[in-house]
């Protein structure tokens, strides 16, 4: 195990550039519709469509596994749809052939994530699952067309927007559309392929333009400059409105299946789920902007999200907070604002190393809230002393042409760690350092240094 050496860093290829270049790149917008009524119609059968493509083809590859060991290639399942098509299913006629095309696309990807995993190439996925009716109902459409307050989309027609075009800001080429259900309203996400202005990287050019972010689960995140220390609540909209959909829940659980009551009762509580998504979704957009915007490196600790999910008892802080959609907003605007994103290696003790003299503890539980450092005395708050070894980490690995702080201040940066020693010597190095009545500085002195 490498120590205090890593580090992915994301924008610094833009270095190489010159300012006013432009590149492609992608982005999404997303628009509420406003359909009438025949429209609703068509795009309920339009993510029907989808759903049932993709469990249809689902259910195929088992099949076939099952006889022969191996899953039938995305080309077969496409020459297979159209029979189905003309045979069992001729109301798939009625929505656009690509969202059948995209469902198996999709059904593709899901068994590529998943054998991928399998092998250890990429992160664990779980075998496709069927989907359910109204558990994120979608389809992909292409070959649309955006007018100013009007989406036109194939089969469909021209469906009213909420929001102009203008408003929105849209610019770009569209790719793709996506549609989806949230409660009873309508969605589109256009993915869009437009120029952008490469930004280069923000310069450091005092040390606040650092910053350390611990994302935990009892803070949402602590953010340390160097000088100040700035907690973020949690998001606790989720957790409040609990109490509330349990009861909907509840009163769900009574109504008849198949009834009209059950439909009202069901409807309520998307309702609920999607308004806390809304507030959850501002609430980190708010803060990864403000972040990207005004600070130069961003120091972010690669939690492994889908591990924390995994255990229960953690899971509902971690939705609650959402972390790691805020590390996937501050990856791509950090891009948009010229900041520098590090994500600090896995492997990065950052919560059990001492930000005070660098020893390392050898367990801190999730419990403890509080770093007590039996070698030096240190007492801070855990996810404070996190964010300020984060900092440093950043602070350390600066790229040249990024770095504009005084070299006498990075000297009092250089984090304590050096690589490839061993946390139990260190430890006792620096318990004979102190016995040596060399001075340390304490976490405290450290921030004054960097003010
Ligand atoms: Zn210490």
């Amino acid at each position: 195990m490498k120590i205090g050496c890593g580090g992915r860093f994301s924008g610094y290829r833009e270095n190489m550039r010159s300012p006013g270049e432009k590149r492609l790149i992608q982005q999404a917008f997303r628009f509420e519709l406003d359909p009438n009524r025949e429209q609703r119609v068509l795009l309920a059968k339009s993510v029907g469509a989808s759903r049932y493509v993709y469990n249809w083809g689902l259910a195929e590859s088992q099949r076939e596994y099952e006889l022969t060991g191996k899953r039938p290639r995305r080309g077969e399942l496409k020459k297979r749809l159209v029979g189905l098509k003309q045979t069992e299913c001729p109301w798939l006629y009625e929505v656009s052939a690509h969202i059948g095309q995209s469902a198996l696309k999709d059904l593709d990807a899901a068994f590529e994530r998943f054998f991928k995993g399998l092998k250890g190439e990429g992160p664990k996925s779980g075998f496709p699952r069927f989907k359910r009716k109204s558990e994120r109902d979608s389809a992909r459409l292409y070959e649309v067309e955006l007018g100013e307050r009007r989406l036109r989309l194939p089969m469909i027609g021209k469906v009213r927007l909420k929001e102009t075009r203008t408003k929105h800001g849209f610019e770009g080429r569209i790719l793709s559309a996506t549609i989806t259900r949230r409660a009873d309203r309508w969605f589109v996400s256009l993915a869009a392929e437009r120029e952008r202005e490469i930004v280069l990287p923000k310069p450091v050019r005092s040390p606040r333009d650092v910053v350390g972010v611990d994302l935990g689960l009892k803070a949402a995140a602590v953010i340390h400059d160097g000088e100040t220390i700035r907690v973020v609540e949690p998001q606790r909209a989720l957790r409040n409105n609990l109490v509330k959909l349990r009861r909907l829940d509840r009163q769900l659980a009574r109504k008849k299946k198949g009834s009209r009551n059950r439909a009202k009762a069901k409807l309520r509580r998307a309702r609920l789920h999607y308004k806390v998504s809304c507030q959850r979704q501002d609430f980190l957009h708010q803060l990864s902007s403000s972040l990207a915007r005004t600070k130069s490196v961003i120091v972010l600790e690669d939690l492994n999200v889908r591990g924390m999910q995994r255990n229960r008892h953690l899971a509902l802080s971690m939705s609650d907070a959402g972390l790691g959609e805020l590390r996937r907003e501050l990856a791509y605007k950090s891009e948009w604002y010229g900041a520098t994103l590090v994500i600090a290696d896995r492997y990065y003790p950052s919560s059990k190393l001492c930000s005070g003299c660098g020893v390392i503890k050898d367990t801190l539980s999730l419990g403890e809230r509080v770093f007590d450092c039996e070698a030096c005395g240190l007492s801070l708050h855990r996810d404070e002393n996190a964010a300020i070894n984060l900092r440093r980490l950043g602070l350390g690995r600066l790229p040249e042409g990024l770095r504009e702080v005084k070299p006498v201040e990075r000297k009092a940066l250089a984090p304590a760690v050096i690589g490839g020693v061993k946390p139990a010597s260190r430890k006792q190095e620096a318990t004979a350092r102190r016995s040596r009545g060399e001075t340390r500085r304490s976490t405290r002195q450290l921030v004054e240094v960097l003010a």
